[in-house]
């Protein structure tokens, strides 16, 4: 049987900024991918937004490798020519109720080292957005977009540059650790049995299902999945603005926002939708809910203005009932199995984060981080 030092199990963002991280540290790398190519699934349905790291929870790995993740982010943009824009994000009040709320988000931003949030009165606000009805908002300079396709592509040739080796169509079946390496099984097009020294589980809405293939993983210590459509709505007239717009947060999520992409088109969502099983078309019926929603913080948005765009689905680990989740990354130390590390849960901002997750998990695995 073939040994290899390193091998991760997808080819998503993570996967990939975990390739190149252990392939530039010196590691043997294969990435083994069930898809045809890098990022088709959920690291290709997503918001694109470099997030600033406003409101996860303090101390969580969200909000600590949201952070890192960002700064990171930003510097690899500029030193690799990523397209990408720090455009800034509003969140925007649009009740004094709402306006109560700012300065407590603005506590919760800066006890999570987002130091940088300004709080504008309305007219403030409008003389950055004109289309823009608000009391007040919150500005956050460092909230930006990015184009995640030339981002993953810029990590893959950084992964193969430093030696690590991508196999397509090749879906990790099942594995066993055993005297201290891990066997594997890949099925697909050219089957394969390998061992390797280091197993990472990096596959997204799969990890749990992966992790449940590997014989001697406690069972006990894999998360269930759920499944969080979001749904996202384009619009058919140029919106006019040119920062993120985000409403001040409601229980169980972050309101319909604005986003935009780096061509200036805007696009709604995502809401959240709980499903048992993976669907990505998006209903038209739900636009019902969005124009509501948007008109509070732009009156202008013509009728029938929206149209249904596309879906990414949330790898959750905990139940809609429980509002929110952290990253779950495991290692030995936590389920025992030597040579194993799980990525449950990386949900947004997964995308942002991606550099700085990947640096944990080599440290995780023992390995140098420059
Ligand atoms: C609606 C939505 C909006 C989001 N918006 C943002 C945002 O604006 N900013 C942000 O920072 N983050 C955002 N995120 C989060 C971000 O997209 C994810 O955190 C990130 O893409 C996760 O990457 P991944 O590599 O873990 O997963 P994936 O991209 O899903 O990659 C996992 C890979 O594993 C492969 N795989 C699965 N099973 C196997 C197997 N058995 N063998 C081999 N390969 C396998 C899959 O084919 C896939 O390619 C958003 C997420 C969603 C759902």
């Amino acid at each position: 049987m073939d040994k290899v030092e390193c091998v991760i199990v997808g080819a998503g963002v993570i996967g990939l900024a975990l390739a190149r991280r252990l392939a530039q540290a010196g590691r043997e790398v294969v990435v083994l991918e069930e898809a045809e190519g890098i990022g088709t699934i959920t690291s290709s349905r997503n918001s694109e937004v470099i997030h600033a790291g406003i409101y996860y929870p303090a101390g969580s790995w969200m909000a600590r490798m949201c952070v890192a993740g960002r700064q990171a982010l930003y510097r690899y943009c500029s030193q690799h020519g990523i397209p990408h824009s720090n455009c800034g994000k509003l969140i925007v009040a649009t009740t004094p109720e709402e306006t109560t709320k700012l300065a407590a988000i603005r506590a919760h931003a800066e006890a999570n080292g987002v130091a940088d949030m300004q709080t504008l009165s309305g007219e403030a606000a409008r003389e950055l957005e004109p289309g823009l009805k608000c009391d007040a908002a919150l500005l956050s300079p460092s909230t930006g977009i990015i184009d995640s396709h030339t981002y993953m592509l810029s990590l893959r040739g950084e992964a193969e540059g430093a030696g690590a080796a991508f196999a397509f169509h090749t879906p990790l079946v099942r594995a066993k650790a055993e005297a201290g390496r891990i066997e594997l099984e890949a099925g697909g097009a050219s089957p394969m049995s390998l061992a390797c020294d280091l197993l990472i589980n990096a596959a997204g809405l799969n990890a749990p299902k992966v992790a449940r293939a590997i014989e001697g993983m406690p069972i006990e210590m894999i998360p269930t999945a759920y499944l969080a459509k979001g749904n996202y709505f384009s619009c058919s007239v140029r919106a006019p603005f040119s920062r993120l717009i985000y409403p001040v947060p409601e229980p169980g999520g972050l309101g319909v926002h604005l986003t935009l992409d780096l061509a200036g088109q805007a696009r709604f969502g995502p809401d959240v939708e709980w499903i048992d099983s993976i669907d990505y078309a998006v209903d038209p019926a739900r636009a019902a809910r969005f124009y509501p929603a948007i008109r509070k913080y732009w009156p202008g948005l013509p009728d029938g203005a929206l149209l249904p765009s596309y879906s990414g689905i949330r790898p959750k680990i905990v139940p809609p009932a429980v509002a929110r989740q952290d990253f779950l990354m495991q290692g030995p130390g936590e389920h025992g199995v030597a040579g194993l590390i799980n990525l449950f849960g990386i949900e947004s901002p997964g995308l942002t984060s991606s550099l700085a997750i990947a640096d944990h998990v080599a440290t995780m695995a023992g390995v140098q981080v420059g």
